[in-house]
């Protein structure tokens, strides 16, 4: 629907004068502001898609702020958000590939030429290690939808790392972009059987495997 079609449906909800801001970014979702006469409303553009069910929480969040309403609203963005592409807001500058050992650009270009014949274009990265306390679960890495930049914990730019494992952990990651979250019964799924699959397609999946679990279960790398 258009801007002014969202304006009136929200209008006939409230039953109030509304001002609607729309933005596209990823930190905006929803602002109210309430005034005597009318409402100011900023709402990320994705609610121009929005169909009756969703219009309905968004009135039930503004009038009550009902749990149900905001869990509703919540899975509705992250699931419009993954097709959203915000990439170029990116400052590639701050992008850093080339860690001490090893070079995430060179295995990623890899992984993207032998498993997906050079179709992907994602953006890559290692992050600072977070300071652990003993024995937190450690995030190895992780994929941004929005951004479609993948960041590697900075634990593995290590030489007692071995190279397959690292790999593994980039290929997984690249697996969150092929298979995007799904939104079974309300609920985020994102390892589920099909990406599971693909994984045993890494060609040291073992290996990998059996690393990642020496590696949850000891101190040996003295890690903690
Ligand atoms: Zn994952």
């Amino acid at each position: 629907m258009s801007p002014l079609e969202l304006k009136i449906k929200l209008e006939d909800l409230l039953g109030k004068r509304i001002e609607l801001l729309l933005k596209d970014n990823r930190s905006v979702f929803l602002r109210v502001k309430k005034g005597f006469f009318s409402f100011k409303i900023t709402l990320h553009k994705v609610f121009l898609e929005a169909e009756e069910e969703e219009l309905k929480a968004l009135k039930e969040w503004i009038k009550k702020k009902s749990k149900t309403s905001q869990k509703h609203l919540k899975t509705f963005f992250t699931k419009h958000l993954v097709h959203r592409n915000y990439s170029h807001k990116i400052n590639l500058a701050t992008l850093k590939p080339i860690g001490q050992h090893y070079n995430l650009q060179e295995i990623y270009d890899d992984l993207n030429q032998l498993y997906f014949q050079s179709s992907l274009k994602l953006n890559i990265t290692w992050r600072k290690a977070p300071v652990y306390r003993k024995y937190r679960r450690i995030t190895f890495g992780s994929f941004s939808p929005a951004l479609k930049l993948i960041r590697i914990n900075s634990l593995l730019d290590n030489p007692k790392i071995p190279f397959y494992f690292v790999s593994f952990v980039v290929y997984h990651e690249i697996l969150h972009y092929v298979y995007p979250i799904k939104i079974l019964n309300g609920r985020k799924s994102a390892h589920f059987k099909a990406f599971k699959e693909a994984e045993k397609g890494f060609s040291e999946y073992q290996e990998a495997e059996a690393f990642r679990k020496q590696f949850k279960r000891g101190k040996s790398y003295g890690w903690t």
